[in-house]
């Protein structure tokens, strides 16, 4: 059985002299979570293990390089789906967890709750030993200097060579956003999404991805006979015809099929397969 995993960096634009930075990022999360798939690990780790990656990389809106909120405060979005099971884990405006992908893991193991939000996010994370972290360490000088130009959510979505699908998102949501206000990220069928056809990953403007509730739409089109690539295509053209947002996403189907779309400008992706296949985008 074969296995592939691709990684996003986010929809937005790109300046010239960040962009190999941030695929050279995206290129190094792509190769932590194809290290767990090559020694027969799950795309459920491997996703784990690639979001991880992009959340320590400042660069990206996501763990540290978190964008900020209206009150210069960070507040996470997170999630992570397996598709073999339909379990998920996710949390919402939650500050203070170095790693929100994590946290998500954790809830989704420890059921039987999927999203947990704010102070209850927070106080799990405190009882179930994920990191912990003063939220002013998540802030990088380079958000409080400008954040608005340039987006980093993160995503991955993988195959096992076990047959089973995985997706993860993170994000620090968007600049200047309310405080408490929560995007598509951690809504499954929204920002993520797995099952048995496909996992999906997607970013861009939140409120728009769930009025379309993008990322289901993507697993439905592949389930309904669709290529992955064609899938990915479709998903963000019928986003683009019913929202004016900007959006991207990433999927993989359960044949190994890698797709990509977006409407935006950028959207740094890597993608990489045990057939030797590796695909660089910006
Ligand atoms: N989708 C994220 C949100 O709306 C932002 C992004 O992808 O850039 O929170």
């Amino acid at each position: 059985m074969g296995f592939s995993i691709i990684v996003h960096g986010g929809a937005g634009k790109i300046e010239a002299a960040s962009a190999p930075s941030r695929i050279a990022g995206c290129r190094a999360a792509a190769e932590t979570g194809y290290a767990v798939l090559e020694r027969n690990g799950s795309a459920l780790d491997a996703v784990q293990a690639a979001v991880v990656a992009l959340e320590n990389n400042p660069l990206f809106n996501a763990g540290t390089g978190s964008t900020l909120n209206r009150e210069g405060k960070v507040e996470n979005d997170a999630a992570i789906m397996d598709g073999a099971t339909l379990r998920a884990g996710a949390v919402a405006a939650v500050s203070g967890v170095r790693n929100p992908v994590k946290l998500a893991r954790k809830i989704m193991e420890a059921g039987p709750h999927i999203l947990l939000a704010g102070e209850g996010a927070h106080g799990f994370a405190r009882e179930h030993d994920v990191e912990l972290c003063d939220p002013a360490e998540l802030v990088v000088a380079a958000q409080r200097a400008h954040w608005e130009k340039e987006h980093g959510t993160v995503g991955a979505a993988a195959l096992d060579a076990h047959g089973h699908l995985a997706a993860a998102t993170s994000t620090g949501g968007v600049f200047d956003k309310l405080p408490g206000r929560v995007g598509d990220t951690p809504l499954l069928g929204c920002g993520t999404y797995a099952n048995e056809y496909a996992a999906v990953s997607c970013t861009g403007l939140g409120e728009d991805i769930m009025r379309v509730t993008l990322a289901r739409h993507a697993a439905y089109l592949v389930e309904q006979g669709a290529e992955a690539s064609s899938a990915a295509r479709e998903a963000i053209a019928y986003c683009s015809g019913k929202t004016r947002g900007e959006a991207g996403l990433i999927l993989v189907d359960r044949d190994g099929g890698l797709g990509f779309a977006r409407n935006s400008v950028n959207m740094p992706v890597c993608a990489m397969a045990d057939d030797a296949r590796v695909v660089l985008e910006i």
